[in-house]
């Protein structure tokens, strides 16, 4: 059977016409040291002369990261394991969508160059200088709001004690239970999550937004230091501690996250949230009901 795919024009019900049949999706690639890098548009595209992003339309097998990443790599020669892939927002027309997918530089792997004729130049752009440019009509409505998203992390804080409980058995079983859980997480790392699934209701249009979670995993015993799943750090926490206290001497007086992450920890207790510097805090139940939808039990 002949599947078509995603190459053509929509009339949307905004009352223009865009391309791709499933929508259209576009990498903000951004590099601590250069800058975002955008792209300038070859005269007989949408748009010629414009500046805005890789990308182009999604097609029918492919998730809106996997065809900002294909696309990439088809305009900038730029392979997908020179980034890491942090976030994505989507701007929902109805009958058509453009997922911008905002990732950033790991390290200096990402040399781009001009490798078909949808582009007449690449370059580096720093944030501040972005909207001097001639810009495509859809980045620049976009761009304010994905400017405050560049390079932050959504770091998931999860107590291995509050998620899986107390459990029967020994140390070997116990083990076992945060390797388990560990592994679940690194699936759900690299999924992506929905803010409203993550509590942050704060961020500006979360409803857009989901998130690639850099998850940290903080276990005591002998599961601690054995080894990180993709995604997912495990870090060892002071022994003395009990329950959910935990959570706050693994890193004493520290937030456990960087300047500009967002902070999500999994807590029953929300007054943690202050004493973790936390943006968001979400019940154990919540993960288990992501981590079931996303892997099996
Ligand atoms: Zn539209």
């Amino acid at each position: 059977m002949l599947v078509g795919n995603g190459d053509g024009f929509v009339s949307c019900d905004c009352g223009r016409r865009h391309w791709g049949l499933f929508g259209a999706a576009g990498l903000l690639l951004s590099d601590p040291h250069r800058g975002v890098l955008l792209q300038h548009r070859a005269g007989w595209t949408h748009e010629g002369g414009s500046w805005a992003l890789p990308g182009g339309a999604v097609q029918p097998h492919e998730t809106s990261a996997q065809a900002a990443a294909r696309e990439t790599e088809e305009e900038t020669a730029v392979p997908g394991e020179a980034f890491r892939v942090l976030a994505q927002r989507t701007d929902e027309h109805g009958s058509w969508r453009y997922t911008t997918v905002l990732a950033t530089t790991v390290g200096d792997a990402a040399q781009p160059r001009v490798t078909n004729a949808e582009s007449t130049a690449l370059r580096w752009v720093p944030p501040a200088d972005v909207a001097d440019y001639p810009l495509h009509s859809g980045f620049a409505a976009a761009w304010p709001e994905l400017r405050g998203q560049l390079d932050r992390r959504l770091v998931l804080l999860v107590d291995a004690d509050t998620v899986l409980g107390a459990q029967p058995g020994g140390r070997d079983a116990r083990a076992g239970a945060v390797a388990r859980l560990r592994d679940r997480l690194a699936v759900l790392a690299g999924v992506g999550v929905a803010a409203g699934d993550l509590g942050l209701g704060a961020v500006a249009g979360a409803a857009h937004w989901t998130w690639w979670p850099h998850v940290v995993l903080v276990a005591g015993g002998p599961a601690a230091g054995s080894g990180s799943g993709a995604g997912v750090g495990v870090e060892k926490a002071e022994t003395g501690g009990s329950g959910d206290g935990r959570l706050v001497t693994v890193v004493p007086g520290t937030r456990p996250a960087e300047p500009g992450d967002h902070l999500v920890a999994v807590t029953t207790d929300d007054g943690r949230r202050g004493q973790l510097g936390a943006d968001a805090v979400m019940a154990p139940e919540a993960l288990w009901r992501l981590l079931d939808a996303c892997t099996p039990g």
